[in-house]
């Protein structure tokens, strides 16, 4: 699986286009979605190179894998979603390659919430 490192979200990364940044950290960083399908819609991205959720479950390392589930519980907490914080809950979900709708090639999570997200697949 070849990394395009000249994807949207690697320019995020390295800072040459900006985002409305929520959350970051060692692992992860999470902005606000450009087009938001749901009141809230945030991404939340891996720092390390991963082309979807396959490549990174092979490649990356136990520390990464942590970081990335951790991080979108983090930015669910800090959106005010997550039933942690008394939030109503969110929908999180990453879509991977063609049939999975994948536009971006980095993997990234949806974090879908702020009102009822509907059904699951429409
Ligand atoms: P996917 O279809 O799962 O690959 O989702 C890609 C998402 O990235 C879409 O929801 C887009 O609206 C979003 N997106 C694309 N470009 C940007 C950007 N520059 N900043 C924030 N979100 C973006």
């Amino acid at each position: 699986m070849t990394y395009d490192k000249n994807n949207i979200f690697a320019k995020i990364l390295r800072g040459e286009i900006p985002c409305k940044k929520i959350y970051e950290d060692e692992y992860v960083l999470a902005f606000h979605d450009i087009n938001p399908q749901k009141k809230v819609h945030a991404l939340v991205i891996p720092k390390g190179s991963y082309v979807n959720l396959d490549d990174f479950s092979s490649k990356a390392s136990e520390k990464e894998i942590v970081g990335l589930i951790k991080g979108i519980s983090n930015v669910a907490q800090k959106l005010g979603l997550s039933e942690v914080v008394k939030g109503e809950g969110y929908r999180s979900l990453a879509n991977i390659g063609k049939n999975g709708g994948q536009e971006v090639p980095h993997l990234h999570f949806h974090i879908f919430g702020g009102e009822r997200v509907g059904k699951m697949v429409s």
